[in-house]
C-alpha cells in the first residue's frame, strides 16, 4: 500500500510478479511469457490471443499439492476443475501432473476423458444431473457428488442396472452464525449485510439435518458406496479468521453427522476456492497478504482440529481447485488498433473486447494492463484501454500507461480463468486463438474462430430466404 508509484511498467510487474508466474522483459523491452515475447506471439498467431504457460501451470498444481499434502496426513487428490479453462491441452498437462478433475455435466466429462483422466481421481458436481449425465459418470467409473435427494434414487437405478456399485459423495452446505457480521470482497457483500443469509439462501449443499437423513437412507442401499461428504463455497474471503471459522464449522458438521448417524467418511471433498496474490475477483488491483501455504495452513488446521475429536481415521482429502492452478498461467494479448484524445480524455482502443474476459461485465473483475511492447517506458498519461463492442467495454479505467500508439500490444494478466469458458461472441465477433508457451517454444492448442464460425449453426428457414 505503502509503494511508491512505479514509473514504467518494468517495475510495475516487479511489485506484480508472484512465484510461478513466467512473466519477463526482453532486451527490446517486450514481455514475455514463459521465455516467448508477446510481439511475437502476435505476429505468428494473430491478435488477439490467449497465451498459457504450461511452466506457470505445473508449478500450480505442484505447489497445491505440496501445500495440502505437507499439512495432511492422509492422500491428497488435487481435482482441477476444468470450468475454469476447458482447454484439451491444459487437461493434458493436469493428468500428466497426476491431477484428478472435477467436472459439470456430460459436456465437462467428456473434456475430461478426451484430454486424458484417471476415473478414481474425478468427480462430477451439480445440482441437477440428468439420467444421462448419471450414465456416463457410471460408465467412467467416476464419483459422484450428490446434491439432490432424488438424484440418490436414479444413482441406485442406473447401479442396478450396470451390475456395478456407485462411488458417490454427499454435498453439505456449512453455515455459522458468526457469518452474520462477516463481509466478503468476492461476493461484494458488506459487513454490515453479512454472509450468513447469503450462505443458507444458495442452492448448494444440505444442512446438517438433511444430510443425517440422507446419510442413514443410503445406508441401507447396498448400489451405493456412501465414499464421504464434499463441498465447495468458493474464494470465500481474504482474511484468515473467518476462514478458519468456515474450516472448522465443516470439520464439526462432519463430527456431528457421526455423532447421529454413525457414519464416518473416507474422503472429504472440500471444493475450490484457494485464494491467489493477484486477484481479478477481488475488484482491486492490490495483492491479497493471504498466500497458498497461508491458506493451506488455516484451512488444514482447522479441518484437523475438528475432526480429530471424533478420535476416527482423518479421511482422504480431496479437492477441486479451478481458478489457482489455471489463473496466472494465461494472458489475453491484444493490439491497439487506434487512440483517441479529446476532453482531457484518452481512449485505448484495442482489437479485443471484453467478450473475451466476460468477468469485467459480470463481476466487475479488475485485470492488470501492461503495455507489452513498451514495459520500460516512461509511463506519461492517463488512460481508459477499452475493446471494439458496442459496449464501453472498459478492461481498465484511469491508469498509468506510456504513450500508446496503433500497433502496440498490450497484456492482460491473469486471464487463465473463467475467461476462454466464459467468453462470447457478442457484436458478431470470432473467439480467438490460443497458444501454450513452454520454455521458449510456442505451440497452438485453440484455433481462432472465423465469422463463418459464429453463424455456422445458424439456419435460416426456406420460406425468409429472399429470391436471387
Ligand atoms: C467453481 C467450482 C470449483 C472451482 O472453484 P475455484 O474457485 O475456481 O477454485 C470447484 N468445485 C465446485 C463444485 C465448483 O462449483
Amino acid at each position: 500500500m505503502h509503494d511508491k508509484t512505479p514509473n514504467n511498467a518494468a517495475e510495475e510487474l516487479t511489485r506484480l510478479r508472484v512465484d510461478s508466474d513466467t512473466l519477463d522483459i526482453d532486451a527490446g523491452g517486450s514481455l514475455t511469457i514463459d521465455g516467448v515475447a508477446a510481439d511475437t506471439l502476435l505476429r505468428e498467431f494473430g491478435s488477439p490471443l490467449y497465451v498459457i504457460s504450461e511452466t506457470t501451470l505445473r508449478r500450480n498444481i505442484r505447489d497445491v499439492f505440496r501445500a495440502f499434502g505437507s499439512r495432511w496426513p492422509q492422500p491428497v487428490n488435487v481435482m482441477y476443475a476444468i470450468k475454469a479453462n476447458n482447454n484439451l491441452a491444459v487437461r493434458a498437462i493436469v493428468h500428466a501432473e497426476g491431477g484428478g478433475g472435477d467436472c459439470f455435466g456430460a459436456g465437462e466429462l467428456h473434456a475430461t476423458f478426451l484430454a486424458g483422466a484417471d476415473p478414481a481421481l474425478i468427480a462430477m458436481n451439480g445440482s441437477l444431473k440428468s439420467e444421462q449425465e448419471i450414465g456416463a459418470a457410471f460408465d467412467r467409473g467416476v464419483t459422484i457428488n450428490i446434491d439432490a435427494e432424488d438424484e440418490i434414487d436414479k444413482i441406485a437405478a442406473a447401479a442396478r442396472t450396470r451390475g456395478v456399485r456407485a462411488r458417490v459423495n454427499l454435498r453439505l452446505k456449512v453455515t455459522n452464525d458468526a457469518f452474520r457480521t462477516v463481509g466478503s470482497d468476492y461476493f461484494g457483500v458488506s459487513e454490515a449485510e453479512g454472509l450468513h443469509d447469503r450462505m443458507v439462501a444458495s442452492k448448494w449443499g444440505f444442512s446438517l439435518d438433511a444430510a443425517a437423513a440422507l446419510v442413514r437412507r443410503m445406508a441401507g442401499m447396498p448400489e451405493l458406496h456412501h465414499a464421504g461428504f464434499s463441498w465447495h463455497v468458493g474464494r470465500f474471503s481474504n482474511h484468515p479468521e473467518p476462514i478458519g471459522i468456515l474450516y472448522r464449522t465443516l470439520g464439526e458438521m462432519v463430527v456431528a453427522l457421526h455423532a447421529r448417524t454413525g457414519y464416518w467418511p473416507e474422503i472429504l471433498d472440500i471444493g475450490g476456492g484457494i485464494p491467489r496474490r493477484r486477484e481479478p475477483e477481488s475488484r482491486s488491483g492490490a495483492l491479497n497478504p493471504l498466500d497458498l501455504d497461508g491458506f493451506a495452513g488455516i484451512v488444514c488446521s482447522a479441518l484437523l482440529r475438528a475432526l480429530e475429536t471424533a478420535g476416527r481415521p482423518i479421511p482422504a482429502l480431496w479437492m477441486e481447485p479451478g481458478r489457482y492452478i489455471i489463473g496466472n498461467a494465461g494472458v489475453l494479448l491484444a493490439t491497439v488498433g487506434t487512440v483517441k484524445r479529446d476532453l482531457g480524455h484518452v481512449w485505448v482502443n484495442l482489437d479485443a473486447s471484453t467478450n473475451q474476459l466476460m468477468r469485467i461485465e459480470t463481476s466487475g473483475s479488475h485485470y492488470h494492463v501492461l503495455p507489452a511492447t513498451g514495459m520500460r517506458r516512461p509511463y506519461e498519461e492517463e488512460a481508459s484501454v477499452v475493446g471494439v463492442t458496442c459496449i464501453p467495454s472498459v478492461f481498465a479505467a484511469s491508469r498509468q500507461l506510456p504513450i500508446l500508439a496503433p500497433g502496440d500490444a498490450v497484456a492482460m494478466l491473469d486471464t487463465g480463468m473463467y475467461s476462454e469458458t466464459a467468453s462470447t461472441q457478442f457484436n458478431g465477433l470470432p473467439r480467438p486463438a490460443t497458444v501454450l508457451v513452454n520454455q521458449g517454444t510456442a505451440e497452438l492448442i485453440k484455433l481462432r474462430e472465423t465469422v463463418e464460425d459464429v453463424f455456422r449453426l445458424h439456419r435460416i428457414p426456406d420460406r425468409l430466404r429472399s429470391a436471387g
